[in-house]
């Protein structure tokens, strides 16, 4: 299992408890609202406002979970640079660094002496 993987798993973990506070706090929203029309008026303010601790700390998980993923996502986008030598054909990838682009010289080729010149740069999602 990847690093990625278990990543993914601890964020369905967290998803799934999040949406079960949410649940649980809706929950006790509802039965304060029957505590309170059977004029159990402590009842009714500690699961009013235990609900409304819930659904507030639910929500906040949730949008930072949103957020941890999206910026997940965006880093498992890679970038790859192929360089190439039109002499021999030599070819080779490697991940992009700042200052490359197509037709830039990256030195000499190291089968023959001709120039090793960036021919692609293209970006990839990682397989699953
Ligand atoms: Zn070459």
């Amino acid at each position: 299992m990847t690093e990625q993987r278990r990543g993914s798993l601890y964020f369905y973990a967290a998803v799934f408890f999040s949406l079960g506070v949410l649940a649980y706090s809706a929950w006790l929203i509802i039965s304060s609202a029957a505590s309170y029309s059977e004029g159990q008026k402590e009842n009714f303010y500690y699961s009013l406002v235990l609900g409304l601790m819930g659904v507030a700390l639910s929500v906040s998980s949730l949008t930072s979970i949103r957020r941890r993923i999206q910026i997940i996502k965006a880093q498992s986008i890679r970038t790859l640079t192929v360089e190439f030598c039109e002499k021999c054909s030599f070819k080779r990838v490697r991940e992009f660094k700042v200052g490359d682009y197509v037709q830039k010289n990256v030195g000499k080729c190291p089968q023959c002496v001709g120039d090793l010149l960036i021919s692609m740069i293209y970006s990839e999602t990682p397989k699953d």
